[in-house]
């Protein structure tokens, strides 16, 4: 790359031109800075005209750090400390990745004038120098384009694989099963031939797909039930309910991991392959690799984080009315004694600590300190919508309804509802 010019040259090349790929030279001469600039870092454009010319530099951090970068530009090292102060309550530096892209605008004196820093494409943040030479700094709000996309995906073993042979992201799984994960267990409801119509959200930006919005309606359809979610916001937080205007949020989850395989049910009687007699097994026990998270079921505080015989590394969950949680066989407790948690915080990883022929958690309730059947708790639901809202809620529901019933209905599996900017 050359762009060695003085002053002269370049008003030359504006004038015979009209535009030029081009910097100012730095105070200490042109040659200084051009063997300094980083290779992977590209000149921009002039962003304002003379007297105090701008100049524009960007690049990628690769394999250096943000400092090398702007050094290698003749800005100042003071300058560059005096901006990553500023940027430190909102981006720390140190947590650079190589494919993170920065863009400086700096002064014919090399000082910073505009900083942009981009760590993925929903991630921007700028500094602006303010009067007192320090900087601004702020996350840049990413304005995407949403696109309402209908889907039907159909179960031939799990939702797992129908979200992926339908060609989206796991990401999608993922939103369905929270949403239905008071009613539906994913790894013990499903048979084949289960259908679910999925009413989301795409977001792009730049035509690029970046995220999944909302899931704004989904409806299974199984062999035996039938259930649906429709999200609506009651004035205060945003929840899903189905038709009727029932909320599917309950006070216990049905299974506290995600992705699990029930490998032992809650039995008066069973044959322990550890210990090679008949035994009570109090809990139902999912399988997951070692690592996997652990959600609290239910609002409650931590009664008991620690090691308990058999159990290995557990912990313990008080909730209202009598209820209590067992989590057991943890590789990681992450909640002390004392500790509030919500349903569905991570309080725990599964491991196999204790008595258990593999990396599994074992998942207990107790009512009054005695077992029962998890499968068995009362699924007291939460408040159902005051009159009032439910004629806004039938009416935002109506049309989604209609079209998911369409959707099941006809063959075609994908539906492109709106794009809007
Ligand atoms: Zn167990």
């Amino acid at each position: 790359m050359r762009w060695k010019c003085n002053v002269l040259a370049r008003r030359f090349c504006l004038a015979l031109l009209g535009m030029v790929l081009f910097c100012s030279p730095p105070p200490c001469g042109a040659s200084g800075f051009q063997a300094t600039l980083p290779v992977n870092a590209t000149l921009v454009h002039p962003v304002a005209p003379p007297p105090s010319a701008v100049s524009v530099v960007e690049g990628q951090i690769r394999n250096g750090t943000l400092y090398e970068a702007l050094t290698a530009c003749d800005i100042p090292p003071a300058e560059i400390l005096s901006l990553s102060r500023s940027f430190k309550p909102v981006f720390d530096f140190r947590c650079s990745r190589p494919q993170d892209f920065y863009q400086v605008s700096v002064d014919d004196q090399r000082l910073i004038q505009k900083f942009v820093y981009k760590t993925s494409p929903l991630d921007e943040y700028e500094a602006v120098k303010d009067d007192k030479g320090g900087y601004r700094v702020h996350k840049r709000h990413i304005s995407l384009d949403r696109q309402v996309v209908a889907k039907v995906f159909t179960i031939e073993t799990s939702l797992y694989q129908a979200v992926a042979d339908s060609g989206e992201t796991q990401q999608i799984s993922g939103l369905v099963a929270d949403i239905f994960a008071w009613d539906i267990d994913f790894y013990l409801y499903p048979r084949k031939g289960d259908r679910i119509a999925v009413v989301y959200e795409r977001c792009y930006k730049d035509g690029a797909f970046v995220k999944y919005g909302n899931v704004l309606a989904a409806r299974y359809v199984g062999r035996q039930k039938t259930f649906s979610a429709f999200l609506f916001n009651d004035g205060q937080f945003d929840g899903y309910y189905d038709e009727t205007g029932q909320p599917l949020k309950k006070m216990f989850l049905r299974t506290p991991v995600k992705f699990g395989k029930m490998t032992s049910r809650y039995s008066i009687r069973r044959f322990h392959p550890v210990s090679k007699r008949y035994k009570a097994h109090t809990g139902i026990d999912y399988g997951a690799p070692t690592g996997t998270p652990i959600f609290a079921t239910a609002n409650g505080r931590v009664t008991f984080s620690g090691w308990k015989g058999g159990y290995g590394k557990l912990t313990i969950v008080k909730h209202p009315n009598g209820y209590q949680t067992y989590y057991g066989h943890c590789s990681r407790l992450l909640k002390k004694r004392g500790q509030l948690v919500e349903q569905g915080e991570v309080i725990a990883r599964v491991g196999q600590t204790g008595v258990a022929t593999g990396p599994h958690v074992h998942y207990e309730v107790r009512v009054n300190g005695k077992p029962m059947n998890p499968n068995k708790v009362k699924k007291s639901r939460g408040k159902p919508l005051k009159p009032a809202l439910l004629a806004k809620f039938k009416e935002t529901v109506d049309e989604r309804l209609l079209l998911v019933d369409r959707l099941l209905e006809e063959k075609d599996s994908l539906v492109m509802l709106s794009q809007d900017h």
